[in-house]
């Protein structure tokens, strides 16, 4: 198994490589959360990403996230970034300080009729790459339905999030990151949406120095800080 100070190390690389990315686009380091991609990894290996620095870890399961989420330091801000289905949302109220994956209205409405007096942090997910494999709203309907979902209660809108085309060419990358960014800063000229609408959540470890180079605010890393998962 991976070691404490082998994770040290790579989130080291990973916050170096990060440094780099933005210098070389005019961006300041400290504007990029690292989000650490937890799902599949045991909670010792959680334990020693928190002793190396990183606070936001992000998990696809829910089921997972929550007995993860008993077991280590309260001080973690917990995100989902994966598909959620609605006859799992009472399990996640109050879990999450941002839920990523929020990509259709219905999947909204479901989470703001269960929320009651709460309020929930979330993220548009939009398919930017067109693939049919991927989940997300397509960028033509995408500002129609941020604005639907904005006038939801309860749901507070922070941002979009994408996952990357399945490619390893950084020009197709670029291109579904390019269109993110230009919905992203679309949306933010509309009277509707709320000043912290403010997070990009893209990139991942095969493309996040290309997600910032394109305005990327909070990359999702998992193999590049805690190596292949089981
Ligand atoms: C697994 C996953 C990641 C992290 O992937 P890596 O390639 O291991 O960095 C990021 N985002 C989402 C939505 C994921 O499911």
């Amino acid at each position: 198994m991976i070691t404490s100070s082998d994770i040290s190390a790579r989130v080291k690389e990973v916050q170096k490589r990060i440094a780099e990315a933005a210098v070389r686009s005019k961006r300041q380091p400290s504007e990029i959360t690292i989000l650490a991609v937890t799902k599949t990894q045991p909670v010792e290996v959680l334990r020693a990403a928190h002793e190396a620095g990183l606070r936001d870890f992000g998990e696809n399961r829910v089921q997972e996230a929550l007995e993860k989420i008993g077991a280590l330091p309260t001080d973690i801000r917990w995100h989902l970034i994966g598909q959620l289905q609605t006859n799992k949302i009472n399990k996640i109220l109050h879990q999450f300080v941002l839920v990523h994956s929020v990509d259709s209205l219905q999947l909204a409405e479901a989470l703001s009729a269960r929320l009651g007096n709460g309020n929930q942090d979330i993220l548009l997910e939009v398919n930017s790459s067109g693939e049919p494999s991927k989940a997300g709203v397509s960028p033509m309907e995408a500002i129609e339905t941020a604005e639907k979902i904005e006038r939801l209660p309860g749901l507070k809108m922070r941002g979009l999030m994408t996952v990357g085309p399945l490619t390893e060419d950084p020009g197709k990358q670029r291109e579904a990151f390019k269109i993110l960014k230009g919905l992203f800063d679309s949306a933010r000229t509309k009277s509707w949406v709320p000043k912290n609408f403010s997070i990009l959540s893209m990139g991942m470890s095969g493309d996040f120095e290309t997600a910032i180079e394109e305005g990327s605010t909070l990359v999702r890393v998992g193999t590049a800080v805690f190596g292949p998962r089981a």
